[in-house]
């Protein structure tokens, strides 16, 4: 179980509200694109880095949480075990 889920990622336009579902793998294909609507830069590079930094931090916190799941899980069947 993810301690924190994701929802999915949207690329939208600080300009003009436009925006479009995507998948974030394709983030990088928006960096520095052109919004369709009104030509406002979609994603900088240096946002694109900070949502990246972000998603990392999201999936090391989801990992610290799984150990500390895994570690409970030991600890009960231990106790199992000994009684
Ligand atoms: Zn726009």
């Amino acid at each position: 179980m993810e301690a924190i889920t994701r929802l999915s990622s949207v690329v939208c336009c600080d300009n003009c509200n436009w925006q479009q579902d995507i998948d974030e793998r394709e983030l990088k294909d928006f960096v520095n694109k052109l919004c369709p609507e009104c030509g406002f830069i979609l994603l900088t590079e240096q946002a694109y880095l900070e949502n990246n930094l972000l998603l990392s931090l999201i999936d090391f916190t989801n990992k610290i949480m799984e150990t500390i799941d895994g570690t409970e899980e030991e600890d009960i069947e231990v106790s199992v075990k000994i009684g």
